[in-house]
């Protein structure tokens, strides 16, 4: 059974946290059995944001009535001092609760801090005050927005992509947050769907005493895969490595993390899923990536208007229209008959 603490936080969980994104796209009684499931099985952090639609809401449903026997974590994307509050009072009245564990600011495209003129900060350390947060957090997806976040001394955690295809610039990142006391949240630990093999995601993280994984849960067989591993932790083997080294020479470099930051795109492509869609269908089911309607959506490649407004968005520098170009041509050919 492994356990981590959040920097200086206090906070102690189990090494296997619950990412609430996906449980928007399940009916709400479905969810908050899903969700009464994850805590009797041991997860004890609950991370969910603003944004998530109506995640709050089913995390406040399914822990009415154990509230300080669990995490809650969540986040404002709010870039001024008005919606900050409007946000954080929706998410305690969505959440039925009066403070929340760990409140972030949810993948600013700086950090914000005192005297910067937005504001942001001061508020986060107001509601601090008033007991309505009891720590300050910031998610990003960008290294650099992250490392300042590190170095500014203002966070207690911060929430980055981190899995077994991490850079030595991640790696760097999950040890310059040891060495501050700040806690490391890990999302993104399956890549987005393209890690497929759970327990290798795991016993790479397992070797990071400092960080938290939180897996994004929607089927109740993942669900029972994770809850295994709070007694029976995977640890790293030499099948595990293998597998491991074959991931990281097959996506390492510029394959897209299906994020969506660089969305909308004003010519309707669904860049999330199109700019990866040569990788889905060679890791996952394919069919579903076939259908006519999934066809569709690839040929709306064709009328990118090359405005370049996902390439300055793309945290991972990604030239987005070539990647998408790209793996259009490769999906065309596969309609054609190419073996995949
Ligand atoms: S470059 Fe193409 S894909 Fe990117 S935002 Fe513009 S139209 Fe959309
Ligand atoms: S192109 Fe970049 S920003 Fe867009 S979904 Fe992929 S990784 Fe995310």
């Amino acid at each position: 059974m492994a356990k981590v603490t959040l920097g200086n936080t206090g906070i102690t969980a189990q090494k296997n946290a619950f990412g609430a994104l996906p449980i928007q796209r399940i009916s709400g009684e479905a969810a908050v059995k899903f969700l009464r499931k994850a805590y009797q099985g041991g997860i004890q952090f609950f991370d969910t944001a603003r944004a998530y639609t109506d995640s709050e809401e089913k995390l406040g449903e399914a822990f009415e009535g154990i509230r300080e026997k669990i995490y809650i974590a969540t986040k404002t994307g709010s870039t001024d001092v008005e919606g900050f509050w409007r946000d954080l009072h929706t998410s305690l009245k969505n959440l039925r609760t009066g403070y929340v564990d760990l409140y972030q600011f949810h993948n600013p495209d700086t950090c914000p801090k005192p005297g910067d003129g937005s504001g942001l900060y001061e508020a986060m350390l107001e509601a601090r005050e008033k007991g309505m947060v009891r720590h300050i957090g910031i998610t990003n997806h960008r290294l650099h927005v992250a490392n300042e976040a590190v170095e500014s001394g203002l966070y207690e955690t911060l929430q980055f992509p981190f899995s077994y295809l991490a850079t030595e610039k991640d790696i760097e990142l999950v040890k310059k947050c040891a060495d501050a006391g700040m806690g490391f949240i890990a999302m993104k630990a399956l890549s987005g769907g393209l890690i497929t093999n759970s327990a290798a995601a795991y016993a790479f993280l397992a070797q990071y005493d400092n960080v938290l994984p939180i897996w994004g849960i929607q089927r109740e067989s993942e669900l029972d895969e994770f809850l295994s591993y709070i007694d029976a932790p995977p640890a790293m083997t030499e099948e595990l490595s293998a597998i491991i080294a074959h991931d990281r020479e097959e996506l390492l470099g510029d394959f897209c993390r299906g994020c969506g930051y660089c969305m909308p795109c004003p010519a309707g492509i669904e860049i999330n899923n199109c700019a990866r869609m040569s990788l889905l269908i060679r890791r996952s089911p394919s069919a579903a990536h076939l259908t006519p309607q999934a066809q569709e959506k690839m040929k709306k490649i064709e009328n990118c208007l090359h405005c370049g407004r996902c390439k300055s968005k793309c945290p991972y520098g990604l030239d987005t229209p070539a990647l998408l170009e790209k793996n259009y041509r490769d999906y065309c050919e596969i309609l054609k008959g190419k073996p995949y």
